[in-house]
């Protein structure tokens, strides 16, 4: 039985119309209205301050024609983020900021917090009070992989509405992929967007989710009312089995659950995946693996000190350019993810390269 519904619409170009014609299929598709006088928060993915085309955060085109729906049918729009660092530059530069015209801006780092118990190791997580004052929440997202959690998509979009900093301290408390996945799960739930968008016009590839990954022209937009369920839809399409993921294995939520409607339905790419990426059907075994390590590209490396500042378990020392203690690496990959010249990247362990050729070969057959 079917008891979730995700639209997938082909769009091939950040062209206001063609974007504009798209949402609506989309919106059409999953029969979502809204009334006059709503309060509606969009939730992008605007990670850091980069621009547009590197293809690292929801495109400016996607946000604004989302907006222009919105405001003809009467809605209050409001857009919230707090990106890894710098928030406010990040408005500007990922070309936000003229979205004014229709949106309130809001930086999550400055709003009064509502704290949300999870228990355990956990504890109390602050979340942005407006999150819960608003009629609905729109989380837009961009299709991307991630060197930890293998993609990002709508459920790991919204861990940007933890402010600040505070974020770094959570890949800490959790640096299993598998425990954090569980906390993405849980924090979904909480938040509970009622439309989960994945701009998938141009994603990224390869390592994401920041500057190390590559640009490839997906030319799909997957949305759903349940984040879970779209990100199951956009990782299959993206190339991934839908269990390599972790957070689509904890949703609970099974691919033959899901109706999928729109012409992009039937597409299926191949993403480069992360070095860091799960085995098709040995997830639990891939974590026994050694792990790649964190090495630098001195020629690119600038020596800004951005990794080491946001490195959760102080691996990265700076002598002036970066350094990593592997013994203190929690492989969260907060750097790679943060570095604006790409001079970060993973050297892959020899064995788990040719274990990885040997699976690949193995589940061809
Ligand atoms: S590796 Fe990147 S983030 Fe780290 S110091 Fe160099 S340029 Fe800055
Ligand atoms: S060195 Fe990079 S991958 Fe390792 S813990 Fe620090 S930020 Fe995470």
């Amino acid at each position: 039985m079917n008891r979730y519904r995700v639209s997938v619409v082909h769009c091939d170009a950040y062209d206001p119309a063609r974007v504009s014609k798209a949402l609506a299929e989309t919106l059409a598709h999953l029969n979502v209205s809204f009334q006059p006088g709503m309060r509606v928060l969009i939730k992008p993915n605007l990670m850091s301050p980069v621009k547009p085309e590197r293809a690292i955060t929801t495109h400016p085109v996607v946000l604004e024609e989302l907006c222009k729906i919105l405001k003809a049918a009467g809605v209050e729009i409001l857009v919230g983020e707090s990106a890894f660092y710098d928030t406010d530059r990040a408005f500007g530069v990922c070309d936000i900021a003229p979205l004014s015209q229709y949106a309130q801006l809001i930086n999550f780092e400055t709003q009064p917090r509502r704290f949300v118990s999870f228990g355990g190791k956990v504890g109390d997580v602050p979340l942005p009070e407006i999150l819960f004052q608003v009629d609905c929440i729109i989380n837009v997202a961009k299709m991307k992989t991630h060197g930890l959690t293998g993609v990002t998509l709508c459920v790991k979009n919204l861990y940007g509405c933890i402010p600040g900093a505070i974020k770094q301290g959570y890949h800490k408390t959790l640096p299993d992929p598998r425990s954090f996945s569980r906390f993405l799960i849980r924090l979904q739930g909480e938040i509970k967007p009622q439309l989960n968008i994945i701009e998938g016009i141009v994603g990224l590839e390869g390592e994401g989710p920041g500057a190390s990954g590559q640009p490839i022209r997906s030319s799909l937009v997957v949305a759903g009312a349940s984040a879970p369920a779209a990100d199951i839809i956009a990782s299959e399409m993206m190339g991934f089995k839908p269990d390599e993921i972790y957070t689509n294995r904890y949703s609970g939520i099974r691919r033959n659950e899901i109706e999928t409607v729109g012409n992009g339905r039937d597409v299926r790419m191949s993403f480069k995946k992360p070095l860091s990426a799960n085995f098709p059907y040995l997830i639990y075994f891939t974590s026994f693996l050694p792990k790649s390590q964190i090495s630098f590209n001195r020629e690119r490396c600038v020596r800004c000190g951005l990794c080491g500042e946001k490195c959760p378990a102080d691996a990265i020392s700076i002598h002036p350019g970066p350094e990593c203690d592997h013994r203190k690496c929690i492989h969260c990959y907060c750097c790679m993810e943060v570095c604006p010249h790409s001079a970060i990247y993973l050297r892959e362990h020899w064995f788990r390269s040719r274990l990885k050729k040997f699976a690949k070969m193995v589940v061809k057959m």
